[in-house]
C-alpha cells in the first residue's frame, strides 16, 4: 500500500491552523471516502466549548464564528474508528455510527490477517500465517 508522504494543504481553520487533506490516505486498502465514519454534532446539545475543535489533531472540525459552535468540515479526515471527540464532549453532542460498521469493515477487508502479516517479523510466527486464510479463521 503506497501513501503520499506530503498531504495536500486544503486550507486553514478558524485558529489559522493548516488543514491537510487526510482523505487521500486509504484505510487498509479501502478508499477513505467509501467509509462513512465521521462525527456529527447536535447543535442543540452543543455548549460551544470548542474542545472537539481544539483537540482533534486531524482538523475534522472548523469553528463557525457566527454560530459560536464547531462544524464538521472535513469529515473524511476523521481517523477511521476514532471516537475521541465524542468521548471528550461534556454534553454528549457528538455522535458516530454504530461501532458494528467497524467490525464489518474489519471482517470484509481481512484486516486482522493483514495486521498479523505486518507484525509477523516481530512476533516470529510467519509460518503460522499460511493457515489463517480468511478473516473468519481468526474469529474461530
Ligand atoms: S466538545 Fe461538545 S460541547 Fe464542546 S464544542 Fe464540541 S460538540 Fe460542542
Ligand atoms: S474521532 Fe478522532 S479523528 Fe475523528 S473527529 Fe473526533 S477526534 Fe478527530
Amino acid at each position: 500500500m503506497s501513501e503520499p508522504k506530503d498531504f495536500p494543504i486544503i486550507g486553514k481553520d478558524a485558529l489559522k491552523r493548516e488543514v491537510k487533506d487526510l482523505s487521500v490516505v486509504s484505510w487498509w486498502g479501502v478508499d477513505r471516502k467509501e467509509i462513512e465514519w465521521y462525527p456529527t454534532i447536535d447543535h442543540d446539545k452543543c455548549a460551544g466549548c470548542g474542545l472537539c475543535f481544539v483537540t482533534c489533531g486531524r482538523r475534522v472540525f472548523d469553528f463557525d464564528k457566527q454560530l459560536s459552535k464547531p462544524v464538521v468540515k472535513y469529515k473524511y479526515n476523521c481517523l477511521v474508528g476514532c471516537q475521541t471527540c465524542a468521548n471528550l464532549c461534556p454534553t454528549n453532542a457528538i455522535a458516530f455510527p454504530d461501532v458494528s460498521i467497524m467490525k464489518k469493515l474489519v471482517a470484509k477487508n481481512n484486516v486482522v490477517k493483514k495486521s498479523f502479516e505486518i507484525i509477523a517479523p516481530i512476533i516470529g510466527c510467519e509460518d503460522n500465517l499460511s493457515s489463517k486464510e480468511t478473516e473468519s479463521d481468526f474469529n474461530k
